[in-house]
C-alpha cells in the first residue's frame, strides 16, 4: 500500500514515535525516528536500557506504540537469544511451528523446513532434540524458525551474545551468506561494535530511547577485524558512544 511520504524503497518507518511502559517512570524510546531500506542489514547498537529491544517489539508488533507512526510489513521473523527454541520439539518441529501455526499445509511444511534447514546446514539433524545441539546449532534453528515464514524482515536481538568466538565467527559468516542469498532486509540488534561494522550496511546508534546517529558503513565485504579502516570505523562509533 502507498504510503504518502514514503519512499518506495523503504520497508520499515518510524515517525516521531514515543514508547513508555506501563508503571515504568521514564520513556523506553523518545521522539524516535527511522527509515529502513528494503533489503538492507541495519544493525541497532547502544549501551544496555537504551531501548534497542523495544525498537524490535514495535517493529514486530509485539508491542504497540504510546504515540507517533509506525510502517512496517506484516510479516515478520524474529530470532532470539540461544535460538527460544521447545525443548519437547524436534529440529524440524521447532522448524515448522510458525508455518503450523499459520495453518500452512503439510505438504508446503515439509518443503520449507526443508529448504530452511538446509540453508542452515542441519537437514540431518531434524530429527534430534534442542538438549543433542551445540549453542550455534540451536541458533542455526532458531534463524530457520524465523525464515520458514518467509518473512519480509529479518529481526535478530542479540543473537550470537551467549556464544563463544569461534562460533558466533562462523555463524557471522553463515548470517551474511544467509542475507545475500535470501535478499532479506535483516535489522540486529547488537552491543558489540565489532559485530555491528562486521556485518551492517548502516548502524543506527542510541542512547536513552534515542537513535543520535546513523553511521553508513561503506567497507567491502568480506570485512576483517584486522584491517586498518575497521578498526578505524569501530573507533568511530565507540568515540560517538563515549567508550
Ligand atoms: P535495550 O534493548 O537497549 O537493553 P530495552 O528496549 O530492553 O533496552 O529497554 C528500554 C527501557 O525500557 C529500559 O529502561 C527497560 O527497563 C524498559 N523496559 C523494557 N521492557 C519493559 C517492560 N516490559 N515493562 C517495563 N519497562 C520495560
Amino acid at each position: 500500500m502507498f504510503q504518502k511520504g514514503t519512499n518506495l524503497t523503504d520497508i520499515i518507518t518510524f515517525n516521531s514515535v514515543n514508547k513508555t511502559y506501563p508503571l515504568a517512570k521514564t520513556r523506553a524510546l523518545s521522539d524516535y525516528s527511522i527509515t529502513i531500506e528494503k533489503g538492507e542489514f541495519f544493525c541497532l547498537v547502544g549501551p544496555s536500557g537504551c531501548g534497542k529491544s523495544t525498537v524490535l517489539k514495535l517493529i514486530a508488533g509485539l508491542e504497540t506504540p504510546s504515540s507517533g507512526k509506525i510502517i512496517a510489513p506484516e510479516n515478520i521473523g524474529m530470532v532470539f537469544q540461544l535460538g527460544a527454541l521447545f525443548p519437547w520439539l524436534t529440529v524440524e518441529e521447532n522448524t515448522a511451528f510458525g508455518l503450523k501455526m499459520k495453518g500452512t499445509d503439510k505438504t508446503k511444511i515439509r518443503e520449507l523446513t526443508n529448504k530452511y534447514l538446509d540453508l542452515v546446514n542441519l537437514r540431518e539433524f531434524h530429527k534430534k532434540y534442542p538438549r543433542d545441539l551445540s549453542g550455534g546449532q540451536r541458533q542455526r534453528v532458531g534463524i530457520a524458525r524465523a525464515l520458514a515464514i518467509e518473512p519480509e524482515v529479518l529481526l535478530l536481538d542479540e543473537p550470537f551474545s551467549a556464544l563463544d568466538f569461534l562460533t558466533t565467527d562462523e555463524l557471522h559468516k553463515d548470517l551474511l551468506n544467509i542475507w545475500q542469498e535470501t535478499k532479506k532486509t535483516i535489522v540486529m540488534v547488537s552491543h558489540l561494535m565489532e559485530e555491528a561494522v562486521l556485518l551492517a550496511d548502516r548502524v543506527g546508534i542510541m542512547r536513552d530511547g534515542k537513535l543520535c546517529k546513523v553511521i553508513q558503513v561503506s567497507l567491502p565485504r568480506p570485512r576483517s577485524y584486522k584491517k586498518e579502516d575497521f578498526v578505524n570505523e569501530v573507533q568511530k562509533i565507540k568515540n560517538i558512544i563515549g567508550e
